[in-house]
């Protein structure tokens, strides 16, 4: 695992999370964790995001980061989280999956390294939103 990839990967589900409230369509379809310190999360969505404030959004992931929310990492049966969580993109084959949730704010499946408090993300930089698809957008970010 890359030095600082669980505190990227943590700060990317919260930006995630925000980004999916404000928008009723908008989905994660990829993040890449390439640099050491940097990051970038595709979405699909109708809508514009290149139209969403990023300095908000910066501030609201850092709002959340501060409150110092503790993230646990479960396994659960394939059968027991399919009705809650799209798995459409993990295999049938894989039967056991993993939950990342950051307390009282998020859920989702993800198998990566993370941090146990969003606190150790440190401040969380959004540097970039733009278009790189029909309905599909990048934000990139540093911590
Ligand atoms: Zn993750």
């Amino acid at each position: 695992m890359k030095p600082n990839e669980g505190r990227l990967q943590t700060g990317e589900h919260i930006l995630a999370r925000i980004i999916e409230n404000k928008i009723n369509d908008a989905k994660v379809v990829i993040a890449r964790f390439g640099k050491e310190n940097e990051g970038s999360v595709d979405f699909s969505t109708s809508a514009d995001l290149r139209t969403l404030n990023l300095e908000e959004l910066e501030r609201e992931t850092n709002e959340i980061i501060k409150k110092e929310l503790p993230v646990y990492k479960k396994l659960f049966k394939r059968e027991e989280v399919e009705r809650d969580f799209d798995l459409s993109k993990i295999p049938l084959s894989v039967n056991e999956i993993r939950i990342v949730e950051i307390e009282g704010f998020d859920k989702r499946p993800c198998r990566d390294p993370h941090v146990d408090n969003t606190m150790e993300i440190g401040y969380f930089k959004i540097t970039k939103a733009e278009r790189v698809g029909k309905d599909r957008y990048r934000f990139l970010f540093k911590i």
